[in-house]
């Protein structure tokens, strides 16, 4: 059996008990993997100078294959995202977020089965910002007011949005061959085309032109506002969805809403060369060291990294032993129970016992 060498980012947070959990579980499958564990983000800034060290990025690209728990991004302090970074770095350009429903999971809805594609370096998620009062930012407005002939307070931030025909391209025609590669059949673009031109216009311009190149999969946009409602009352009427970086991150928490919630919301940030594996969710700090967190999140965001590296029967196998535990209901996290302080409901540790066990006893 080939032996995989996969970077491990723990995460801060919740992240080192899920991401502990999922390697657990990972390895229960029996695929050979020697892990790289590194740290990153907060926590080692002190230590590198860097929340995003130089060995650590190395070694993702050296391995190709990463899997990393949730990072803190402190809010408003002028610290950029690690996760965004790492995103930027390695020019993941592409995020799949599956939000599929399990039987057994308490939601408002059974047998939804969406997938969020999600741009991942463009828009204005760029970090292309420009702080209120700064000189640069004085420059900017008034530059603006020149070319563009509209005023903008002075005392204005400004956040730019990029959207670029190459981006746009490569986010869909990787959509529509990920349709392809999983047996999907319709694309549906998202985007705000009527309010943002030149923008969102050309987002859906390039996505019409794109899907001429894919007669075999359906295509249809939708305007995000009206997706989002549709989304709550039809969820069962979509399949593929390939939006813009920022809707992208709104939606998949709502689609994540949709099928369980956030413990059970997993991801693939795909590039060209190299893919990260990451939940959904963040670090969740007010359940930090607590084994409280639900690792399934993290333990499908291993099932993906399963498939991607060739081993779809252990990817499969680790599925089902994850479907056969919520579908028992016993050894769940709190937030999979009808009340949240419901008694019977376990930890993190004791969920990676569980799914060990249903893998073990799996045929
Ligand atoms: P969060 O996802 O951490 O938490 C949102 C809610 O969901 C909270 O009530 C939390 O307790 C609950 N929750 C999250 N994960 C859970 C799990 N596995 N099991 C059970 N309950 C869970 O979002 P937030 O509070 O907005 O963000 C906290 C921090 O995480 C912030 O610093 C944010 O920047 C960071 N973050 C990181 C990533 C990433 O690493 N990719 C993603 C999102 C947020």
């Amino acid at each position: 059996m080939a032996r995989h060498t996969i970077t491990l980012i723990p995460g801060d947070g919740v992240g080192p008990e899920v991401s502990a959990a999922a390697r657990r579980v990972i390895d229960a499958t029996g695929v050979d993997i020697d892990w790289e564990v590194h740290d990153a983000g907060l926590g080692v800034m002190e230590q590198y100078g860097d929340p995003l060290p130089a060995h650590v990025l190395e070694s993702i690209r050296r391995n190709k294959v990463a899997i990393k728990g949730p990072l803190t991004t402190p809010i408003g302090k002028g610290i950029r995202s690690v996760n965004v970074a790492l995103r930027r770095e390695l020019d993941l350009f592409a995020l799949i977020r599956p939000c599929k429903s399990y039987p057994g999971v308490r939601s408002r809805y059974q047998d939804v089965d969406l997938v969020v594609i999600r741009e991942n370096t463009e828009d204005l998620y760029a970090g292309i910002e420009f702080a209120e009062g700064e000189p640069a930012t004085l420059e900017l407005i008034a530059d603006i007011e020149r070319l563009g002939g509209r005023k903008i307070r002075p005392d204005s931030g400004i956040s730019i949005k990029p959207a670029s025909i190459f981006g746009t391209q490569r986010v869909f025609r990787f959509g529509f061959q990920w349709a392809i590669d999983n047996a999907r059949h319709k694309v549906t673009a998202v985007h705000k085309a009527n309010i943002m031109k030149y923008t969102e216009g050309l987002w859906l311009r390039v996505a019409e032109e794109v899907s001429r190149e894919f007669p075999q999969i359906e295509f249809e946009d939708r305007i995000v506002d009206n997706m989002t409602m549709q989304l709550v009352q039809n969820p069962q009427l979509y399949d593929v969805m390939v939006m813009p970086n920022l809707f992208g991150d709104i939606l998949s928490d709502l689609c994540a809403g949709l099928t369980g919630g956030l413990g059970l919301a997993p991801g693939a940030n795909i590039g060209d060369e190299v893919a990260v594996f990451e939940a959904t969710h963040g670090s969740a700090p007010k359940y930090a060291g607590q084994n409280k967190a639900n690792p399934m999140a993290m333990m499908l965001s291993g099932m993906l990294m399963l498939r991607y590296i060739g081993e779809g029967d252990a990817g499969d196998r680790l599925e089902q032993a994850i479907a056969r535990v919520i579908a028992e209901g016993r050894n769940v996290t709190y937030d999979m129970k009808p009340d949240r302080d419901d008694p019977t409901a376990v930890g993190t540790s004791q969920v990676a016992d569980a799914v060990v066990e249903a893998l073990a006893t799996s045929g």
